[in-house]
């Protein structure tokens, strides 16, 4: 999972940057480096607004050059499909994500979008290219509007309504005695884990990112509501290459591709119907969850 963990007394400091400069949710955890852990190029150009496609070759990583956290990881996501991302925590699933997004670079091998190294171009550029709906969201002090807005400040009313009907908070917002103007956050209205998590859906489809990763995005949820997102991000998804991470086997069924990461390494690979008629580790997850959930 991406966490956050943000000292209080930078609350104050993040918000006022992120208003001031920032185009979207991800860079906060930019901001948050006092040292930032990777650079831009010089003269390094932007990724170009086409690029498409995720390629990880023989991705290997540690987070402190001790302990290795990723072992050659290769996959392809080709243009317009679905990876998911499966395996017992710790595995290293959300290791991907950062990865992808450059929070960190790679230790060996490379990550290529549409042929392009991500170390060649712009972190801004990559960033503004990849939509992540994180499984922890952060909420600012402010209306419902400007949080659902900030990561797409020229969002019209109609793109705002048709993400949060995607999103199911529609009825939500309908039902706030002030609607899109309530104010949230520590002095303002107290929301769920579920609706913090539908807000951080709108606010991603706002963006219209080439790429999703969806970071076990659903799963504050419950089984209702998850089912109907799901359908609508499938929808929305539906011609985007997307990286799911995910706990909840049951959701990422309909994936092109499912990888299972255990202990850094990637163990199995295929379609749903192909990992459970190997009867290896999937399969014994996925066992392991029915049982569970009689
Ligand atoms: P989960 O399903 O519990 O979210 P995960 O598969 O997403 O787990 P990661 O978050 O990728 O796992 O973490 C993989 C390993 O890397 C873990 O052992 C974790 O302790 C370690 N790790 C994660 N972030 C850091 C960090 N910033 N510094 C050092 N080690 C880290």
């Amino acid at each position: 999972m991406i966490q956050v963990f943000i000292p209080l007394n930078a609350l104050g400091f993040v918000y006022r940057e992120m208003k001031r400069s920032l185009a979207d949710v991800e860079a906060m955890f930019s901001i948050l480096d006092i040292q930032p852990r990777v650079q831009d190029k010089a003269n390094a150009d932007d990724l170009p607004l086409n690029a498409d496609g995720v390629r990880f070759h023989n991705v290997s990583f540690s987070y402190h050059g001790d302990r290795p956290i990723l072992r050659n990881v290769s996959f392809v996501v080709s243009p317009g499909k679905k990876l998911a991302i499966v395996g017992s925590s710790g595995a290293g699933k959300s290791t991907i994500a950062r990865l992808l997004f450059r929070f960190y670079d790679v230790t060996d091998g490379s990550i290529t979008i549409g042929d392009v190294d991500i170390r060649e171009v712009t972190q801004h550029s990559l960033r503004s290219h990849i939509g992540v709906v994180p499984q922890d969201t952060v909420l600012f002090n402010d209306t419902i509007l400007e949080n659902l807005r900030y990561g797409e400040t020229g969002a019209s009313q109609q793109a705002i309504e048709s993400a949060c009907d995607h999103a199911m908070l529609g009825g939500f917002i309908a039902a706030l005695p002030n609607g899109y103007q309530t104010k949230v956050g520590e002095r303002g209205l107290k929301v769920s884990g579920g609706e913090k998590q539908r807000i951080a859906i709108a606010r991603t489809l706002l963006k219209k990112p080439r790429l999703f990763i969806f970071d076990e995005a659903t799963s504050s949820l419950d089984t209702h509501t998850e089912k109907a997102i799901n359908e609508s991000l499938q929808t929305i998804a539906k011609n985007h290459t997307t990286l799911v991470i995910a706990h909840r086997l049951s959701t990422i069924i309909h994936c092109d591709e499912i990888l299972v990461l255990d202990k850094g390494e990637v163990v199995e690979q295929g379609t749903h119907t192909q990992l459970m008629a190997q009867s290896g580790r999937y399969f014994s997850m996925w066992q392991m969850q029915h049982r569970s959930n009689t």
